[in-house]
């Protein structure tokens, strides 16, 4: 008699559940994103892009490759939600130095907004639980920090992997909409964040989508930056 075990995907899942917590960028057990990989996040770069050059100032963190774009794709697709907390810590770590987030008022994190469609797969946007850790971290800092989650994305827009500079502006022409109920307050502190910056074509969407609502965005954060 045979006694072998056949996993299904609901088995896996529960596997999971039930296995130590490794890092997802090296495989080594004990937390979602050990010390050593989490040292990635140390830097700050500044980000030249041409679809923002008359915008805010635009950073990232570092490049999107190697540990960090293990990180930033086990957190958007590969379900490993243990990552925003130590992502968005880093995303706060990041904003603290940086003159955008000192000064009176509260911080107002903007969400690079996911598509809908993507967003359900994934059981949430991703970026709004990097934006909420990221909250966290800065309070944590002493700096007072609400998380604004005030842009979608109309339906209409593809993926973007795999567009040019000017497919990926297309793309996003018109569809980045502002929840105009929950805006900041006019003067308020705004910072767009997201996981990955390309060719600039979102931030510069989201940009002038809140501009456009009478809101001025101080700086745009990214975990990382490809290229
Ligand atoms: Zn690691």
């Amino acid at each position: 008699m045979t006694t072998g075990i056949s996993l299904g995907r609901a088995g896996r899942a529960v596997l999971d559940l039930l296995l130590p917590t490794c890092c997802a960028g090296c495989g080594a057990g004990g937390s979602p994103c050990c010390s050593a990989c989490a040292a990635v996040w140390w830097g700050l770069v500044p980000v030249a892009r041409a679809a923002v050059a008359s915008g805010p100032p635009m950073f990232a963190l570092t490049r999107y490759r190697g540990v960090a774009r293990r990180l930033v794709l086990a957190q958007k697709e590969r379900g490993r939600r243990d990552l925003a907390a130590p992502l968005g810590a880093a995303l706060a770590r990041g904003l603290t130095s940086l003159p955008a987030s000192t000064g009176k008022g509260d911080v107002h994190l903007v969400p690079a907004p996911s598509r809908a469609s993507a967003a359900r797969l994934r059981g949430g946007s991703h970026v709004l639980a990097l934006a909420r850790h990221c909250a966290v971290g800065l309070r944590n800092e002493g700096v007072r920090a609400q998380v604004a989650p005030v842009l979608r994305l109309a339906a209409g827009a593809r993926d973007a992997v795999g567009l040019d500079a000017e497919q990926r502006a297309a793309n996003l022409r018109g569809r980045v909409r502002v929840a105009s109920w929950r805006l900041p307050e006019p003067g308020a502190r705004v910072i767009l964040l997201d996981d990955v910056i390309t060719t600039g074509a979102t931030a510069a969407a989201c940009v002038r989508a809140l501009r456009e609502a009478g809101i001025g965005v101080v700086a745009v954060l990214g975990l990382t930056v490809a290229g």
